[in-house]
């Protein structure tokens, strides 16, 4: 029997759960799923302790806790320069997918039209489905410098043409920067580009930035940032990515009065609220988090350093990512020596064979063969674990000398 809804049937399991498992099944270093193998900051987890022992249990306000959403709104005037009114355009959410799932069932009607950059992260199509919409395509492209054995510091990149193309009907665009699975920090540039196609074609922003605090001497521009953008763009963000809490689920969206009714209509209906300690324990850490976050960013930094090497030395095309804790990498000299073809076996045979689990980005694109050659590793670590996963990736053998 067909127990899957047709709206949802294509999508199947996520591969975060498939390569999960998959991973202990063959107790694999897991570079697949992005989530840190240690622990978020101990103030943050004591302010959520103290709520529970303080009998904060009930409900929390749908829209948000008052306190989380006077302090987003006081960090998001420091970040940008704008002020918003607490309670009436930011909105706390259970992580940034649900900010996803309430925007897109709050503002897209049926058949609208929403562009996304491909490779997108899994839930972006799915939600877009279940809102009803139809998704184009615009193809980010791993630059042409990518060499087996080498790390190339050059970006990935879009055809202007295609993003034009795609903008012009639109209802909306999910732009995520820092871009998850390619580590891709669009430009200024870039994003000006994307504000003009925006005004011209009278398309909204959906912005998903959860990566924001996690890049590496590069700029993190904010679209609604932009001339006339604040008026049209809805900025999701979180809290788990940069505080290493990637289980607590606490999210938010930005946006006009407006743009803010039509989110808190699908919220309502999707979770009502966030729970409560939680929240509480998330005013700690956007209040207090500075330092904590300056030294994940060097971790992470050095982490980056160490895989993108690691993986070149064994004969991987490394593109150097300027934000995330994602490396994408062109794994076709290593997958020939290996004699499997394609990302899916790749991925499907690393852990049985070298002990490591990674992600099999076709599944992030439209048209699969985008991703064929490509691999995700994860590098949201400790040390001994990414040392560990070299130690075991070495038994692939050196790169072949040119
Ligand atoms: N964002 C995480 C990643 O890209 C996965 C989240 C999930 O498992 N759904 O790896």
């Amino acid at each position: 029997m067909d127990t899957v809804a047709a709206r949802l049937a294509p999508f199947g399991t996520t591969i975060f759960t498939e390569m999960t498992r998959l991973a202990q099944r063959h107790r694999a270093v897991n570079l697949a799923q992005g989530f840190p193998d240690f622990d978020g900051p101990d103030f943050v987890k004591d302010a959520a302790i103290d709520a529970i022992r303080a009998g904060r249990s009930q409900y929390a306000r749908m829209i948000g806790d008052p306190a989380l959403n006077a302090a987003l709104a006081t960090r998001w005037q420091s970040l940008t320069g704008h002020a918003v009114d607490p309670d009436i355009q930011i909105t706390v959410t259970s992580g940034c997918t649900e900010a996803i799932a309430a925007t897109m069932l709050g503002v897209i009607n049926p058949g609208d039209r929403v562009v996304m950059f491909e490779p997108f992260y899994d839930s972006y199509r799915a939600t877009a489905a279940m809102a009803g919409a139809q998704p184009r395509f615009v193809t980010l492209r791993p630059p042409p410098n990518l060499r087996a054995g080498e790390v190339t510091d050059s970006p990935f990149w879009f055809d202007m043409g295609e993003l034009e193309r795609a903008m012009a009907g639109a209802r909306a665009i999910l732009v995520n920067t820092p871009h998850n699975p390619t580590g891709h920090v669009l430009s200024r540039d870039e994003l000006e580009r994307i504000a003009f196609l925006c005004a011209k074609h009278n398309v909204l922003a959906i912005t998903d930035e959860v990566y924001e605090d996690l890049t590496y001497a590069h700029e993190h521009v904010r679209l609604a940032t932009l001339p006339g953008m604040s008026e049209r763009t809805i900025t999701l963000s979180s809290l788990g990515k940069t505080f290493s809490l990637t289980g607590w689920k606490i999210g938010w969206a930005i946006t006009t009065p407006e743009l803010s009714r039509a989110v808190r209509a699908a919220h309502q209906f999707l979770t009502f609220a966030t729970a409560t300690p939680l929240q509480i324990g998330a005013i700690a850490a956007i209040e207090r988090g500075t330092p904590y976050v300056t030294s994940l960013r060097a971790q992470f930094s050095e982490a980056r350093e160490f895989l993108a090497a690691t993986l070149a030395s064994l004969g991987f095309g490394v593109v150097m990512p300027r934000g995330t804790y994602f490396i994408m990498a062109d794994h076709s000299e290593v997958s020939r020596r290996m004699g499997v073809a394609g990302d899916v076996e790749f991925c499907r045979q690393l852990p049985e064979r070298f002990g490591v689990a990674a992600i099999p980005p076709s599944v992030f694109f439209d048209n699969p063969e985008h991703g064929r050659s490509l691999v995700r590793f994860a590098f949201c670590k400790k040390r001994e674990t990414l040392e560990e996963a070299a130690r075991r990736l070495r038994a692939i053998g050196p790169a072949p000398r040119a």
